[in-house]
């Protein structure tokens, strides 16, 4: 079936999918995001989000994301290149928009002889609001 090339024709359906990462900071899985979009979309079925989902990462479009120690990927309509803190406590997924690893990547590049490098860097904590929560009550 040719539709299944990579064919972004924002039907309502999808484009319900792509309002919803787009509105989305916390990289949701594709449960989340079908959730959301179901909302908004109360007949569309898991197998056109989760689709459609595919298809948008294909086209560049969105990110798929697998962080350590999660058991499902997370969706990122952020394409630009970004790095990323993971909670360690409610796997909570923050962006950090500084290439911090860019001048690495130019180092490595000119001992090892590779060309082409790319990195993934994830950094693992507590975000703010466990924080608070897990702060000990006496100051
Ligand atoms: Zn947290
Ligand atoms: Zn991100």
């Amino acid at each position: 079936m040719t539709a299944e090339t990579v064919d972004l024709r924002l039907t309502p359906q999808r484009r319900a999918v792509l309002d919803v990462l787009r509105a989305a900071t916390d990289h949701p899985t594709a449960a989340e995001v079908f959730d959301r979009v179901r909302r908004v979309q109360p007949g569309i079925g898991s197998a056109t989000v989760y689709r459609t989902l595919g298809r948008l990462v294909a086209a560049g479009q969105a990110l798929e994301l697998t962080l350590d120690g999660q058991p499902a990927a997370r969706f990122d309509a952020n394409t630009e290149r970004h790095d990323h803190l993971l909670c360690q406590s409610c796997g909570a997924a923050a962006d950090i928009h500084a290439p911090l690893a860019d001048g690495l990547l130019a180092d490595v590049a000119a001992r090892t002889g590779y060309a082409g490098l790319s990195y993934d860097l994830v950094f693992h904590g507590l975000c703010p609001a466990c924080r608070a929560s897990q702060a000990p009550s006496a100051p």
